[in-house]
């Protein structure tokens, strides 16, 4: 009985494919084009399980699509550029473009070792300058175009990676990564101006056929563009009265959608980053309580923060708003 003996007849017919240039991409303008992308995998080891069958089913489309006649390009490359990598040297001791890669290669043998139809000489590396200027490149055209700008702001910050992480990163005050600690640092940073296109982005949600109301409508509060206006409120003094001629710091603006049912505001709240807030409860009975939200808020995530089934709390200023 002739058996299937994969470490015999796997790498031979691998071979021959290699040797015949079998996936090599040549464009080919009389066919239909198809682009199959999985996805550019980060070069932290070897692949996994996950890996295989997500590129099995990119594979397959790739296969299939070739053989009913398209023109498919089917690229692989890395997702390699940044801190994880230069954190993995260091626990490894050695040089972040060494770790990487090793790791690229060791992946790309495993690739090859599962017989994927990539074309190799279409590989994008992501820590490679040849591929980043083209970043760079980006950069400096939204730069010119005055979309860049600095700013000093608080982001969430991990003193064990040493890097900064977006409010998704943060679970119940701890690093996705390392489960450390994390705290809020004023730090200055690069920001692109894609407010500008916040219409564009809201009114171009209606020509995404097929996708799920539900996404959509995560999409328009990511981008979070909406219309009201500002109204402005007066502090009253440790007394309870309102000031007879207010000083800016006595002056508090809100944002709101309905400014037409600001008649029936009865309380106001401050947020516990709110500049000046402890100046507000300084040496009075309410420092403790006020103190104590604002040192639990810091533990929880802006995401947390903005669930709506966290139950709400706060604490008493002991102090009064004038409503407008
Ligand atoms: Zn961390």
């Amino acid at each position: 009985m002739k058996q299937y003996n994969p470490h015999e007849i796997e790498p031979r017919w691998q071979k021959a494919w290699a040797d015949a240039d079998l996936y090599k991409v040549t464009e080919d303008a009389s066919k239909p084009k198809r682009y199959v992308l999985e996805m550019f995998p980060y070069p932290s080891g070897d692949i996994h399980m996950g890996h295989v069958r997500n590129y099995t089913i990119g594979d397959v489309i790739a296969r299939y699509s070739k053989m009913r006649g398209f023109d498919v390009l089917h690229p692989m490359g890395w997702d390699a550029f940044g801190l994880p990598a230069e954190n993995a040297a260091i626990k490894h001791h050695s040089h972040p473009a060494k770790w990487t890669y090793q790791n690229i290669d060791t992946q790309k043998a495993s690739f090859k070792r599962m017989g994927f139809s990539y074309d190799w000489d279409r590989t994008v590396v992501a820590c490679d300058p040849e591929y980043y200027r083209w970043g760079q490149w980006i950069f400096l055209k939204m730069w010119e175009k005055g979309l860049v700008e600095r700013r000093n702001s608080p982001v969430n910050w991990c003193p064990n990676c040493q890097t900064v992480l977006a409010n998704e990163q943060v679970t119940e005050g701890e690093c996705w990564r390392c489960h450390g600690a994390v705290e809020k640092r004023d730090l200055t940073q690069w920001y692109l101006k894609i407010t500008d296109y916040a219409q564009e982005l809201l009114d171009d949600l209606d020509q995404l056929d097929g996708w799920p109301e539900r996404v959509k409508q995560m999409q328009a509060n990511w981008i979070g563009r909406s219309e009201g206006a500002e109204v402005t409120f007066t502090l009253c003094g440790p007394d309870g009265e309102a000031p007879a001629e207010p000083t800016e710091d006595d002056l508090i603006t809100v944002f709101t959608t309905r400014p037409d049912t600001l008649f029936g505001c009865s309380f106001f709240l401050l947020a516990p980053e709110y500049k000046g807030l402890m100046d507000l409860v300084a040496g009075t009975e309410y420092e403790a309580g006020v103190r104590e939200v604002v040192e639990q808020a810091a533990k929880v995530s802006a995401v947390e923060r903005a669930q709506g089934d966290r139950e709400k709390h706060g604490a008493f200023t002991g102090r009064y708003m004038v409503n407008p």
